[in-house]
């Protein structure tokens, strides 16, 4: 199967209340594919007159939408992922092209994980149990979920539709409406998505504003009339926007940054077979998504002992990685997701040659050729040194990784820990002890165990530390998404009798 790039209007509108809608202020902003620095389309350089727009078309979506029931937005949900996976690979080919992720991604993990999470929503708001107690013979207390309104939710360009599908899927499936501002360098998918959906989502139940963060997200996240603000990308992003919603006393969770520390013991060597082989792959996964993952493997931690053994693999398999056209299905590592992004990754690894780390692979930018010449390519890097070097520290958020070894499992803490972040961590052994706990001790919300990047629907995933807080997937996200109500229903007859 071969993949093409796709097609675009020259521009499109917000969308909201049901339709495409040209922004209030005529402005547009011009987005650009990282894959050949092409323009795609336009988009709206939208404003808080048209957040303010959007807010007013959910809340008047939400009251039929607030009352109706599990089963009816289930029935939605199930509709959206047959639909999403009917056309998965016009959703892969669009997210490619302007992401710049290669196309065996979108088809075999951003758009299948985007489905299975509609279908996980649908499946789990069904499958809730009611909540009732006799508190005494008289007296019974009910516990209803009720949707909090109309949320607001602001979400990141590194994976565009799995990010929307992580928070549109359960604020849905718990009722309630949403205004959602999808990163200005990777509109599109989002943008198809309400255009297949149109005939699936009520009008103004699913609302997007386009534009850039001060502009757009702030007013968003600052509104009065939003009862939540869902936010996920960079962890100075996320304290601006906790103090926007502060004023509101509006409820927040937060997706942040990460510097995941992947560790690996000296009895991974123990035999040269499969098992070494999936070690191996497990430290090169740094660079899967151009390493545009918060929970990107940055940091190799490995057993001094086999350092020398180790490396040489990893270094072979990261040498042998194939790089270029992301619409090919051979290619590993495609293009950087922006510019700014391609000159940042680059100058961390000026910064970390010049705070005398070894380069022991890449270390420059790559050269795509044809059509991709253009485009914003780095190669993999590896760079050893220790971990009070800044790009040990500091998230690159590219196809980097910081190397370093330790003597013993103290010294493996001590260092996975000494980080501001606390979202993601890897564990490599054949050691029973060392596989139970080494992650307990581990400060992240999500530590893999002999794998690594398994993104299920049904397991809890967020921050610790500056990485932020309140948990994606897993049904103990509606939670993030509704209130409580408690009401508490005497039978009794008689009078009350205490004042
Ligand atoms: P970013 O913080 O620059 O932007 C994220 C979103 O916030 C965008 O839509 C942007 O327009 C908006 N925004 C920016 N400034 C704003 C403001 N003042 N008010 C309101 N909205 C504003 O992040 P990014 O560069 O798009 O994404 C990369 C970051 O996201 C990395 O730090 C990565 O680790 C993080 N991330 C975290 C997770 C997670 O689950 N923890 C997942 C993916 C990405």
């Amino acid at each position: 199967m071969s993949y093409t790039k796709p097609k675009f209007e020259e521009k499109y509108g917000n969308f909201i209340g049901g339709k495409f809608v040209a922004p209030k202020g005529g402005q547009y902003f011009e987005n650009t594919s990282p894959t050949n620095n092409q323009l795609i389309a336009k988009y709206p350089r939208s404003q808080k007159e048209d957040v303010d727009m959007a807010i007013d078309a959910a809340w008047e979506a939400f009251v039929s939408w607030g009352k109706t029931s599990a089963t009816e937005r289930a029935s939605v949900l199930n509709k959206i992922a047959d639909k999403l996976e009917e056309k998965l690979e016009e959703f892969a080919a669009i997210e490619t092209y302007d992401n710049g992720k290669p196309i065996r991604e979108t088809v075999n993990a951003d758009i299948p994980l985007a489905v299975d999470h509609f279908r996980y929503f649908a499946g789990v708001i069904r499958a809730e149990e009611g909540s009732a107690t006799e508190l005494n013979e008289h007296t019974v207390s009910l516990i209803i979920k009720e949707p909090l309104g109309v949320v607001a939710q602001i979400i990141p360009w590194n994976f565009p539709l799995l990010m929307f599908a992580w928070k549109v899927a359960p604020a849905l499936a718990a009722g309630n409406c949403i205004v959602l501002k999808p990163a200005e360098q990777t509109p599109s998918s989002v943008t198809f998505f309400v255009e297949v959906m149109s005939e699936i989502i009520p009008a103004g139940v699913l609302n997007i504003v386009h534009g850039f963060g001060p502009e757009a997200g702030k007013p968003l996240a600052s509104s009065s009339r939003v009862k939540k603000v869902a936010f996920t990308g960079e962890t100075t992003t996320g304290q601006l926007i906790m103090q926007y919603a502060s004023k509101n006393l509006n409820p927040v969770t937060m997706e942040l940054g990460g510097k995941s520390p992947n560790i690996f013991f000296n009895s991974v060597m123990d035999h040269d077979d499969d098992f070494l082989d999936k070690c191996i792959e497990g430290a090169v996964l740094f660079a899967f998504n151009q390493g545009e993952v918060c929970t990107c493997p940055s940091r190799i931690l490995v057993q001094e002992d086999i350092y020398e053994a180790f490396m040489e693999r990893v270094i072979k398999r990261t040498k042998a990685i194939t790089q270029g056209d992301p619409f090919d299905m051979n290619t590993q590592v495609g293009a950087q997701a922006s510019n700014d992004q391609f000159e940042k990754i680059l100058s961390y690894i000026k910064i970390g040659k010049e705070e005398g780390a070894e380069v022991l692979a890449g270390g420059e930018a790559y050269k795509a050729s044809g059509e991709y010449e253009e485009g914003f390519y780095v190669q993999p890097t590896i760079l050893k040194g220790h971990n009070k070097m800044r790009v040990f520290q500091e998230e690159i958020f590219g196809p980097v990784v910081s190397v370093c070894t330790f003597k013993d499992e103290k010294e493996a803490l001590e260092i996975a820990n000494d980080t501001l972040y606390g979202l993601g961590a890897g564990v490599w052994t054949r050691d029973a002890h060392q596989l139970y706990q080494i992650p307990r001790a581990i400060e992240a919300g999500r530590v893999w165990v002999n794998c690594y990047h398994d993104y299920p629907a049904h397991a809890p995933f967020g921050g610790y530390k500056k990485s932020g807080f309140g948990r994606e997937n897993h049904l103990m996200m509606l939670g993030h998404y509704r209130q409580t109500k408690n009401m508490l229903i005497s039978y009794d007859k008689n009078k009350l009798g205490f004042f």
